[in-house]
């Protein structure tokens, strides 16, 4: 049975303490909430995470997570942060191919396979992110948009590597614009990622992939969202920055 999953993504927001503070209010509220199935999981700055580790740690359920790594080993690459040092503070997760990385660091389909690897290398769990612009949302090239994304960042992975990705569709038209897909919306894209999955790997795989919706998800549209068949949580930008909105779009799994 897939995981729901619940993440944050802080962006560039919180200095360290501020950080330190957020997360030791969100460990301490759903340390008895969050249940067998469910995960939730915070992708801070890479500045937050030992010290997010450390409280992490003794909570199930609980798991932190980088924003982007770098392709590479290690080396001579100032200013980067590679895979292995971000599993090495404790972290589990990272998000890759985020609409904001690929339109303002180019990023693209091939580079991101490239991270894909190295982050599984040094497992660490991939949260591939997904989906179309406004204009690929009206021509109706959608679809294919999402399907060259998939193809191009993941399909090179062995069924067992790929056991090990969380995918995040997020129509970059509803990212931080307060527009958020209609959950029907959503649904079509969830279930056509899912069937795409399904062609490529079966349909025990496919039906075990966790799809997080984000793009202004929020405490008031999480119900509708997440209880689409095909929609197994939020990865969630904004709201994942208030402890009591994150808390809330986390009880709607309860
Ligand atoms: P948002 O961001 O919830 O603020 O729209 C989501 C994201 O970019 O992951």
């Amino acid at each position: 049975m897939r995981k729901n999953i619940v993440a944050g993504n802080w962006k560039m927001n919180m200095d360290y303490e501020q950080g330190v503070s957020l997360f030791s209010e969100i460990v301490n509220m759903v340390k008895d909430e969050v249940r067998g199935n469910q995960e939730v999981v915070v992708c801070s700055p890479f500045i937050h995470l030992p010290a997010l580790a450390k409280l992490s740690a003794p909570v199930a359920n609980v798991a932190i997570g980088a924003q982007n790594i770098h392709q590479a080993e290690s080396g001579a690459f100032t200013g980067e942060i590679s895979a292995s040092q971000v599993k090495s503070t404790g972290a589990s997760y990272v998000i890759l191919g985020h609409s904001e990385r690929r339109a303002y660091f180019g990023e693209t389909d091939e580079l991101l396979a490239e991270k894909v690897d190295a982050a599984l290398k040094h497992y660490l769990k991939p949260i591939f992110c997904i989906g179309e612009t406004k204009e690929e949302r009206e021509s109706g090239s959608f679809f294919d948009i999402i399907k060259t994304q998939l193809s191009k960042g993941l399909f090179h992975l062995s069924p067992e590597a790929f056991k090990s990705v969380v995918l995040a569709y997020e129509p970059v038209w509803a990212i931080g614009t307060g527009l958020t897909a209609s959950p029907e919306q959503a649904q079509e894209v969830h279930a056509f990622i899912r069937k795409t999955i399904a062609e490529k790997y079966g349909e025990t795989i496919a039906d075990d992939t966790t799809i997080l919706y984000g793009g202004s998800a929020n405490p008031s549209n999480a119900q509708s969202l997440f209880s689409q068949p095909d929609i197994d949580g939020g990865l969630i930008g904004g709201a994942s920055l208030k402890s009591r909105d994150f808390l809330q779009i986390i009880s709607v799994f309860n």
